[in-house]
């Protein structure tokens, strides 16, 4: 029987397979993408899973959604990210933006010709959001912004951001609105931002807007919406971010099983010796349970239910649980994991980055502490 989901993610399967597996070491040194990695990622539909067919996107789930980012994080968790953030914006814009905006815009990032970025962060404004600087004030037409946004994933290609911005007083969240941006502007001054963990298939910068007009069609969600709408848009980030701490995991448990089958120590192979075997054993149950707490948010998430809780729970977990295992892996595999062939030392950076994107495990955690998950009556 046809299954569109099941079809896509055969698809990004080959994908993670061929192109992404090819080139994920040569980003790790530095070395850009060709574009014809984004293209087929786009042709594949990876820039409009969850776009409404009528808008020219898959229609697809949630669900899927999860899982294709997880399958691609699995090899790298950079191009994972960078493609999710454009295909979030497509999804933003074919839900709020009007038809003419839309049919403008969303063309060239469904078809992989242009990415996208949601620009929240600040050099003085990280965790807490609402303590944001950028501004937007009411000008003919339109709203002139003026402001600073950094560590954004995409921003150093992005032709285009959902950018955040103040309306009313400093410190005022139901004053801040989303507009559109075109990153290409004269008003727009990009930066790349790199790091000892490579930033390139993450596509890590920054953005300085100097004046920027931005009419008013372009603002996409008004003062006193925004900050819940990207709270509640957040939750769904946290459980992908969770499956692909995950899928990293796996990844890594996997080579390690691997080798411990063929590599020779004291005369019999690895995985003959319990005292190596059981640091496998432990990251295989605790990697049971991460996975479990994805799904129940997923669950969760399909039947309209409040998620907050759950999504927080699932990405702390899964990205402590990766923090602690991928290092314990990495051992696992002695010298031979240390090589750039595989992708155990490129996950150890990526669940550092993971641990802040889409809330930091600091600002989760506050969360969480009022949270009593207990599903029977005691
Ligand atoms: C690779 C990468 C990509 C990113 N992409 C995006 C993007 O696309 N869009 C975007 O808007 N942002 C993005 N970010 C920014 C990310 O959201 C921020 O890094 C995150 O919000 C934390 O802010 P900060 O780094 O300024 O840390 P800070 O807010 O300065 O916090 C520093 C540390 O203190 C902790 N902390 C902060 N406040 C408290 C508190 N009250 N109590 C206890 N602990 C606290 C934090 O958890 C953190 O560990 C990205 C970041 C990275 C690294």
């Amino acid at each position: 029987m046809h299954d569109p989901a099941a079809e896509f993610l055969a698809d990004v399967r080959a994908f993670a397979r061929t192109h992404v597996e090819r080139d994920a070491a040569a980003w790790a040194r530095g070395e850009t993408l060709d574009p014809a990695v984004t293209f087929h990622a786009a042709g594949i539909g990876l820039t409009r899973m969850e776009v409404p067919v009528a808008s020219g996107g898959l229609g697809l789930g949630f669900r899927t959604k999860v899982e294709a980012c997880a399958i691609i994080a699995a090899v790298d968790f950079g191009l994972a990210m960078s493609l999710v953030n454009t295909h979030n914006v497509a999804k933003r814009i074919a839900m709020t933006a009007s038809e003419t905006v839309a049919s403008r815009l969303l063309p060239d990032l469904v078809s992989g010709r242009a990415s996208a970025c949601t620009a929240l962060t600040e050099p003085s404004a990280g965790s807490d959001v609402s303590a944001m600087r950028c501004t937007a004030r009411p000008t003919d037409g339109g709203w002139i912004l003026e402001g600073e946004k950094t560590w954004i994933v995409n921003a150093r290609h992005a032709r285009l951001s959902i950018v955040y911005a103040q309306t009313g007083e400093h410190g005022d969240g139901a004053g801040i609105a989303a507009f559109l941006v075109d990153l290409t502007n004269p008003c727009c001054e990009r930066y790349p931002i790199e790091s000892g963990f490579s930033q390139t298939s993450i596509g890590t910068g920054g953005f300085w807007l100097n004046r920027y007009f931005a009419p008013n069609e372009h603002a996409v969600l008004p003062a006193g919406t925004a900050f819940k709408a990207i709270l509640s848009e957040i939750n769904g980030a946290r459980i992908y971010v969770a499956a692909m701490c995950c899928a990293m995991v796996s990844a890594g448990l996997r080579l390690a099983c691997a080798h411990g089958e063929t590599r020779q120590s004291f005369g019999k192979p690895l995985d003959q010796h319990p005292t190596w075997r059981e640091p496998l054993a432990r990251c295989a149950t605790h990697l049971a349970a991460a996975w479990a707490l994805v799904e129940a948010a997923i669950v969760a998430t399909e039947n309209g239910a409040d998620t907050r809780h759950l999504a927080a729970a699932a990405k702390v977990n899964a990205v402590s649980l990766a923090q602690v295992q991928l290092p314990a892996m990495l051992h696992a595999m002695g010298a031979e994991g240390l090589k750039e062939a595989y992708p155990v030392t490129r996950h150890i950076g990526a669940s550092q980055i993971a641990a802040l994107t889409d809330g930091s495990t600091a600002m989760l955690l506050d969360r969480l502490a009022r949270w009593n998950p207990t599903p029977i009556s005691l």
